[in-house]
């Protein structure tokens, strides 16, 4: 498929098209290209394997919070979920078996981790530099993930902690945990899972929470063989429940965007879930949060109140001041002594580094053009540019759904794009710079109303305070706007044809 020629002393493979990533949206995009006849791709990954983030976040518990007949592709249904959520193993099998399905792996070059993508006026192409090989490539596709760069806190003294560290995204199998003075650092989504998974182990286990989430019962369970049976012989029953739970999800886009009062209603649950699963009334305003309900992610779990009251674990809530080479000191200057810190602080979201990676025309840097935070148009093309697409760019993530919805709107909207690029024999495609600015200006103004506004810090929040992960409103709305593609939206330019 791809030969290699020399430019600029460097040699390149060439290949028309480039996704990065093999997560949910390069697989979705790759599918999507030997559907229109396109088989001249390459996709790179910087593992050894497919799976994305369901790769990466193999620590004790891992599970998605969307249901499994929601948070698949709806053209790979699975009527073998094992449970209402699937967790991290089956979901991994799962996208190692859409790869084998439609044999992309022939198509993927692992082990190649993306260093630099510089778009070459001269040739109207991007060069692709890797940590295994150079690329030339006429468009690139990233589904570089939105929350694939593990974070460390901005805590003084992080790099000086000498004991046993690793993150929730890079979790150590082997180390053990039994019998050690273990410490967590952050309360999120990942946490919750692991924590509970956990707790038994140590002999102490820390738990440092600076900010404490909004959390609602779990309404999981396995799947019964008679309803996996069901599944699997009446195909209609499985899309009849994607199609429930597709619609029971969408309905909270009236409290989280038109009504965030509405939120309230969720208010009285968590609290509930709060007072009956913790004895002890003195710790229900320590993990009772103090901003509305929605505002950062609500988080869904049975056990993480019931880990939290065991006998060797503790909730530490007075602030991290300094973490020493053998402990961490609070705020009240109390040093807790320490064999090993997990931190489970989540990801680069906004800031995320492959933006320093990206240079557009005129050299221009998107980490740049992104310093007061991220946007671009329908969450995939930035201006300045061209022939670049982002799957789960900015404004993607959702906060109530599933994200393969998303994905699979963006390649068929990327899809679009390629198809009127070639139509119209253009050598690049680029969006217009004030149809972006106005798209913008018209999700901030409605993300400005929304609960995700309403005074708490996220990991939907830029550092200047604009919502740049969020899409702000009904997935629907989301696959309407793309699908009512208007080329007169984008250059396409014909000059280096
Ligand atoms: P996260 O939600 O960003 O949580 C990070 C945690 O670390 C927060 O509790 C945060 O506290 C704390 N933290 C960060 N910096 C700190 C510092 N300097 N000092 C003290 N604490 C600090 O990360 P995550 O739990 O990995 O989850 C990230 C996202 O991944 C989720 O929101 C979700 O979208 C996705 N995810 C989904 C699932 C699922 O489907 N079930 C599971 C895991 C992850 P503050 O709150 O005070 O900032």
């Amino acid at each position: 498929m791809a030969n290699s020629n020399t430019a600029n002393e460097a040699t390149y493979t060439n290949t028309s098209i480039l996704i990065v990533g093999t997560g949910f949206a390069g697989l979705g995009m790759a599918i999507k290209l030997l559907e229109m006849g396109i088989n001249d791709f390459t996709i790179i990954e910087r593992a050894k394997d497919v799976g994305g983030t369901w790769r990466d976040n193999r620590y004790p518990g891992a599970a998605c919070d969307v249901p499994s007949h929601l948070y698949s592709f709806s053209f790979a249904p699975n009527a073998e979920w094992s449970r209402v959520y699937p967790i991290q193993p089956e979901l991994e099998t799962y996208l190692q078996s859409v790869a084998d399905k439609w044999q992309l792996r022939k198509h993927i070059r692992f082990n190649h981790t993306l260093m630099e993508a510089r778009f070459d006026e001269a040739s109207a192409h991007w060069l692709v530099h890797t940590s295994s090989g150079d690329f030339r490539a006429r468009f690139v596709i990233s589904g570089n993930g939105g929350l694939a760069e593990p974070k460390l806190p901005d805590i003084a003294g992080v790099e000086n902690f000498a004991g046993h560290h690793f993150h929730s995204a890079n979790w150590d199998h082997n180390y053990p945990l039994a019998g050690k003075r273990v410490a967590v650092i952050g309360t999120g989504a990942s946490a919750i899972q692991f924590v509970p998974e956990i707790a038994g182990g140590p002999a102490k286990l820390s738990i440092f929470q600076r900010t404490p989430n909004w959390i609602i019962p779990r309404g999981d369970r396995p799947y019964s063989r008679f309803e996996k049976w069901i599944f699997k012989h009446i195909p209609i029953t499985r899309i009849i429940l994607r199609a429930k739970i597709y619609c029971q999800n969408e309905t909270r886009v009236l409290g989280m965007v038109l009504h965030p009062a509405i939120m309230n209603l969720f208010r009285f649950s968590a609290v509930r879930h709060i007072q009956r699963q913790v004895a002890d009334p003195a710790m229900w305003p320590k993990l009772t949060p103090n901003f509305p309900v929605g505002c950062k992610r609500i988080l869904v779990s049975n056990d993480w109140y019931p880990a939290l009251q065991k006998p060797n674990v503790e909730l530490v809530t007075k602030g991290i001041k300094e973490i020493r080479e053998h402990s961490i000191v609070t705020n009240d200057n109390v040093e807790h002594e320490l064999d090993c810190i997990i931190f489970g602080t989540g990801f680069y979201a906004t800031d995320n580094p492959i933006a320093g990676m990206i240079y557009g025309r005129d050299g221009r840097q998107l980490s740049q053009v992104w310093k007061n935070g991220e946007e671009a148009y329908l969450g995939a093309t930035v201006h300045g540019f061209p022939n670049f697409f982002f799957i789960v760019g900015p404004n993607v993530t959702l906060g109530h759904s599933s994200m393969v919805y998303m994905i699979e709107t963006q390649v068929q909207a990327i899809s679009r794009i390629l198809l009127e690029a070639d139509a119209k024999n253009a050598a690049t495609v680029e969006v217009k710079l004030d149809v972006q600015q106005t798209y913008n200006e018209k999700l901030q103004k409605i993300l400005g109303g929304s609960v995700w506004a309403t005074g708490c810090d996220s990991w939907y929040k830029h550092r200047s305070g604009k919502i740049t992960q969020l899409w702000p409103g009904f997935t629907f709305t989301f696959r309407r706007w793309n699908k009512k593609f208007n080329s007169a939206d984008y250059i396409f330019n014909t000059a280096n044809k």
